[in-house]
């Protein structure tokens, strides 16, 4: 007997917020979801969960969902609701039309790390088969963009070299630039309970993060650095290793290119990278950097876990070469234990780089000019490609503003309020003849659009995740698409519409298409995927079991590849006018721009955007615990409340950007990674004022 509200049947999925990827059973009565309930055989999350994939899925049913498409001439017109065939039919034809003025390269789109690598993988086939140019970018340009570039460069491939599972075997674990307490929270509990066994722990950031000291751990380190400086603590890191004795010379031997390691030794050997010298530029000091370095060197296996706060810099790029150059220096990357692991922020960031998504690769990370993978998809989806990259998401934005960029196709992204110097973002959209917006609520970026398609969330779709250890998850449908359509079937409208219909029944034919491009993933498929629960890329036939950790073997690339590190102090300086550095973070309760979250009850934990400033700042300024405050940079200003913290260090603030209208995008300028464009989010320099003074 099933008694009134207990669950009737369920419905095994992935959590669609943070890149653990944990698996859930939505348990259903009838066609409704009453419960998301952790799934103890999920393999990224054996049966936990935290606040977010728990409780906070309300949104799918809130009552802002848009369920209708809508059109409207000027962005100043009210939105008009139309026919799915009229919404697409005039989204289409206003794409030709702007090609047709303006050229073929004046339109392109935008893919979503919250979407499904079979959705990521059919926009970037639209963009690039049906528009014909390459104009397609990701929003993981604006996150983890640096960590493609910086681990593809040294070690051959784009992605974190272990699967969760092995920090149970880490000696030592270093976490840089990250909060894993509060932003993936399943793996950070995990990671404690290793540190609770027993394991040493070095935290480098510039706020005293959770880690760092609580009542079941405490940090051997704490290594709290001025932003923007994580490029010096790491070369330093490097001296210490190198002129200390502290490498794995067989490791380095055996598998690296020597010329590039000799280069690099010499250049980390400098005293000018030594942890003393760097002290300067740093803030920490050198006693505790050189204990901190020969820890990591000599105490075991020891493993990297870094987030954000190494990526979002205008040496994001840099930063990541640093962690696999000391990693390889000192052998720890090809075994349990070890490893240089990005914790992605998004469900599907790994998934969207993955898929094809930037402006210059194809799937798995191959490169458009290769004229043998070029050819490879030009046959399978019948058309020619242009061997030049496209435009990134800041160039698109810079192109319309200038007046060559015109129109653009933007699925589950809200650049309007994620992206930084927001003033810069909205005039480019301003710019634009056509901006097709496809989501699940009118959000910020909305405002500026032309077209709005109501988007699916993922309990209305079947499809595919990819998380931070690279594990290939299901995304099971539980309930119908609300507004008719999931998204992998808007995008095959509109690409009918514009004259290059595509011929999918199911997803599975998607991903079916994806292996068979894709060496990576050439033996993935649902059927496989259905038997085995998961699995972890390369799967191939080198690897038909998929591959936990990376480069056992020898490095993907091939030898692996030292970089040199030079480093260059960020363009973003203090001085008289904006003494302070603001510095950007997540909350635990909240996800991204808390469009979801904003959107449940988690929203009463954290009901605005706070800033974070040390006692000294706040009483040079006259401010109190609960003041409300200005905050200028030399790019905008915005209002919080101020919550006064010995989490921070003197000089440095802190805020989230959950909250739309007070949040820190306002005022983040477009200073940016000098490989990738990845945002300087984490360092801006600002002035705080009580704003009753003037
Ligand atoms: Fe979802 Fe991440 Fe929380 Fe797991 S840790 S339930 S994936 S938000």
């Amino acid at each position: 007997i099933i008694e009134a509200g207990q669950p009737e049947h369920s419905v095994i999925t992935t959590c669609a917020y943070c890149g653990v990827g944990c698996s859930f059973k939505a348990e259903m009565r009838g066609d409704e979801v009453v419960r998301m309930m952790p799934y103890k055989d999920g393999k990224a999350n054996h049966g936990h969960s935290c606040v977010k994939g728990r409780f906070a899925w309300g949104y799918s049913t809130h009552k802002d969902r848009i369920t209708k498409p809508m059109i409207r001439a000027k962005i100043t017109d009210p939105w008009k609701e139309v026919s799915w065939e009229e919404a697409i039919n005039h989204a289409a034809s206003e794409f030709k039309r702007i090609q047709k003025k303006y050229g073929r390269t004046s339109v392109g789109g935008i893919t979503s790390s919250r979407c499904t690598n079979e959705e990521t993988y059919l926009v970037q086939k639209l963009v690039r088969a049906a528009f014909g140019t390459n104009n397609v970018d990701t929003c993981a340009r604006v996150c983890h963009s640096p960590t493609g570039y910086g681990l593809a460069t040294t070690l051959g491939t784009s992605a974190g070299t272990q699967d969760f599972d092995s920090v149970d075997e880490a000696d030592v674990i270093m976490v840089m630039g990250a909060n894993p307490t509060d932003a993936h929270p399943v793996f950070g509990s995990r990671m404690k309970r290793r540190l609770r066994e027993g394991a040493k722990l070095i935290v480098i950031d510039p706020r005293r993060i959770d880690l760092v000291k609580n009542p079941h751990i405490e940090a051997d380190y704490h290594l709290p650095l001025r932003p923007g400086t994580n490029t010096a603590m790491l070369n330093a890191f490097g001296h210490v290793i190198v002129t200390e004795g502290l490498m794995d010379e067989e490791y380095v031997r055996e598998r690296c290119d020597l010329e590039e390691f000799n280069r690099w030794r010499a250049f980390v050997a400098d005293p000018k990278n030594s942890p003393e010298a760097m002290e300067a530029f740093t803030g920490v000091k050198a006693a505790d950097v050189r204990g901190a370095a020969r820890l990591y060197a000599t105490g075991g296996n020891a493993a990297i876990y870094y987030g954000l706060g190494v990526t979002e810099h205008s040496q994001g790029s840099t930063t990541v070469m640093c962690m696999a150059n000391i990693a390889m220096a000192t052998g720890n990357i090809g075994h349990n234990g070890a490893g240089v692991n990005p914790l992605r922020g998004q469900n599907n960031v790994q998934g969207s780089c993955d898929m094809g998504s930037f402006p210059h690769e194809l799937t798995g990370y191959r490169h458009l000019s290769t004229d043998s993978v070029r050819q490879q998809f030009e046959q399978d989806w019948g058309v020619t490609l242009d061997p030049e990259p496209g435009l990134r998401i800041p160039n698109m934005l810079d192109a319309a503003i200038e007046g060559s960029f015109k129109g653009i196709y933007i699925q589950g992204e809200d650049i309007a309020q994620s992206d930084p110097n927001i003033q810069h973002v909205i005039a480019g959209l301003s710019a634009m003849e056509c901006v097709v917006i496809q989501d699940i609520f009118l959000n910020e970026t909305a405002n500026y659009a032309h077209v709005f398609l109501p988007g699916s969330t993922f309990l209305e779709k079947d499809g595919t995740f990819t998380n931070a250890e690279r594990r290939i998850n299901l995304v099971r449908r539980a309930v119908k698409p609300k507004a008719g359509y999931a998204d992998w079937e808007v995008t095959m409208m509109l690409s009918e519409a514009l004259g290059y219909p595509m011929h999918y029944n199911h997803p599975s034919e998607i991903m079916d298409e994806i292996a068979r491009l894709t060496p990576t993933f050439q033996n993935v498929s649902f059927k496989m995927l259905e038997e085995k629960g998961s699995v972890q890329w390369p799967c191939n036939d080198k690897a038909p079991e998929g591959t936990p950790i990376m480069h056992m073997n020898g490095f993907v690339r091939g030898k692996g590849r030292f970089m040199i590190t030079e480093y260059v102090p960020t363009e973003e300086k203090v001085g008289p006018r904006f003494p302070l550095l603001l510095t950007t973070g997540r909350i635990l309760a909240h996800y991204n721009v808390g469009a979801q979250t904003r959107r449940t009850d988690n929203v009463v934990w954290h009901p605005e955007d706070v800033l974070e400033m040390h006692p000294h700042d706040a009483e040079d300024r006259g401010i109190r615990d609960g003041d409300t405050v200005s905050i200028a940079s030399r790019v905008g200003e915005t209002t919080l409340r101020v919550k006064v913290s010995d989490r921070m260090q003197p000089g440095v603030v802190y805020t989230t950007f959950h909250h739309f209208g007070t949040g820190a995008n306002v005022i983040t300028t477009d200073y940016s990674d000098w490989a990738t464009n990845c945002p300087e989010y984490k360092v801006t320099a600002v002035q705080v004022r009580p704003t009753n003074r003037p």
